[in-house]
């Protein structure tokens, strides 16, 4: 009966106990199965992982605990990190490769960097001597052997608990049990000395936040001092170039905020391009109109010259052909007088105009005879119309052809031409 009622105030102590918030943190050597043994534990399958850049976290309930676990990465060049994470840890997990023997100093040298860190000395810490299931793997004496374990958590007082495991036999609630059973002792210890460890925790966190700061503050005052000493560094250059003078010429640089709202940039380019739009529509009007007037300036020239040059060619042409008509009018009347003296019968003026016509188609034989009168020369072509029509000068006056003297082959004279009557008609044709 005692014992029942013992049990029960137990169970309503537990029952009343807050929800406590507890970090750990996850350390150990690259591929010693650090990130399948958080998977494993989270309920994920521990063989889908990729390996952890930098860290990856994870958050668990175990009985009235909100666990954080930092699964950091054991990379050489990361583990500096390592330190950031211990000033907010209850606790640390050190995960070990069994298999690994060649790594067993490393993974020794690395544990004992651990817990000499004042952060972490005195704090508990669980050791999973992981990958079991393997061939080979060192046993958990062995591994302590290997790591000089007592000697290292004697020395920094840290309470610790080894656990040979395998994190790729199962997980979620089919872990493997040793992980289960090392984590439940290490959950079990941080409750035990949980106030202590807190005030610890709270005061280690207070210090590092203020540690960070104070860094942050020393870098941008390195950062400014840097910049300070470039800028003397370029005026005392420019000086010594001589563009010192010009430096101190050029008037106070305008301060203007780099962050505009993106409309009114928008709508300050939209007016720029409009005032450079009119502009250039300004300038080109400007040049047309010149071109325009120039273009008119030439059209009137030419038009001008044109213009005299049709009135050169019109008085040339009309001139020409008046000198033409006048030649025409002078042969035909000479033409007449022949007609009129050597025919003898009387004619009528209609029939003298037929034959004037066919006479037009006769050929003329050669005239060799120079005391004989010139024969009438060939009436002179059309005049062709157009420019540098060569200025015609008035024919000579045509003599008249009865009185012509022809004479044969061997220069005698031949008689004169007669007139033979065709016998169906009355007009006469020309024998010459
Ligand atoms: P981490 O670098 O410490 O995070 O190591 P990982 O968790 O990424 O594991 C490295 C490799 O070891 C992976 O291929 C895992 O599948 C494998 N591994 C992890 N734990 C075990 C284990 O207990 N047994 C075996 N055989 N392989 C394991």
């Amino acid at each position: 009966m005692f014992s029942l009622m013992a049990n029960c105030c137990s169970w309503f102590k537990r029952w009343r106990e807050p929800v406590r918030k507890v970090t750990l943190v996850m350390v150990g050597l690259d591929n010693a199965g650090k990130t399948a043994t958080a998977k494993g534990i989270q309920g994920e399958h521990p063989e889908d992982v990729a390996p952890t850049v930098g860290f990856s976290k994870i958050d668990l309930r175990q009985g009235k605990f909100e666990v954080t676990i930092f699964d950091l990465g054991g990379g050489k060049r990361i583990r500096g990190i390592w330190k950031n994470y211990y000033a907010e840890s209850y606790g640390v997990i050190f995960v070990v490769d069994s298999s690994d023997e060649e790594r067993m100093e490393e993974t020794k040298e690395t544990m004992s960097e651990v817990l000499r860190h004042p952060r972490i000395s005195g704090k508990p810490i669980l050791v999973l001597a992981n990958k079991q299931d393997k061939e080979g793997a060192l046993g958990e004496a062995d591994v302590i052997e290997c790591l000089s374990l007592e000697k290292l958590v004697n020395e920094h007082k840290c309470l610790c608990q080894i656990e040979p495991c395998s994190a790729v036999l199962g997980y979620g609630k089919k872990i493997d049990k040793s992980i289960k059973k090392g984590l439940y002792w290490l959950l079990h210890i941080i409750a035990k000395d949980f106030d202590a460890l807190n005030e610890r925790i709270q005061k280690d966190t207070t210090e590092q936040r203020a540690l960070e700061e104070q860094e942050k503050r020393e870098r941008a005052e390195r950062v400014q001092k840097l910049r300070e000493e470039r800028e003397q560094r370029e005026r005392e250059k420019a000086e010594l170039d001589g563009s010192g003078d010009l430096a101190e010429m050029d008037p106070e640089p305008v301060l203007v905020n780099p962050f505009q709202p993106i409309a009114s940039v928008i709508i300050e380019n939209e007016k720029k391009l409009e005032k450079e739009k009119k502009k250039q529509t300004m300038v080109k009007d400007r040049d047309s109109s010149d071109c325009h007037l120039k273009h008119k300036m030439e059209h009137e020239q030419i038009e001008s010259k044109s213009q005299i040059g049709d009135n050169i060619h019109k008085n040339t042409e009309s001139e020409i052909i008046e000198n033409y008509k006048e030649a025409i009018i002078q042969r035909l009347e000479n033409e007449d007088e022949i007609d009129q003296q050597s025919s003898e019968s009387d004619t009528s003026k209609k029939k003298t105009k037929k034959l004037r016509m066919k006479r037009n188609h006769r050929v003329e034989p050669v005239n060799t005879d120079d005391s004989a009168p010139k024969s009438p020369a060939p009436l002179p072509p059309p005049p062709p119309v157009g420019w540098g029509t060569p200025k015609v000068t008035r024919l000579p006056k045509l003599e008249p052809l009865g009185e012509t003297r022809h004479n044969d082959f061997y220069g005698k004279p031949l008689p004169p031409l007669a007139v033979r009557q065709r016998p169906n008609s009355e007009a006469h044709d020309v024998i010459s």
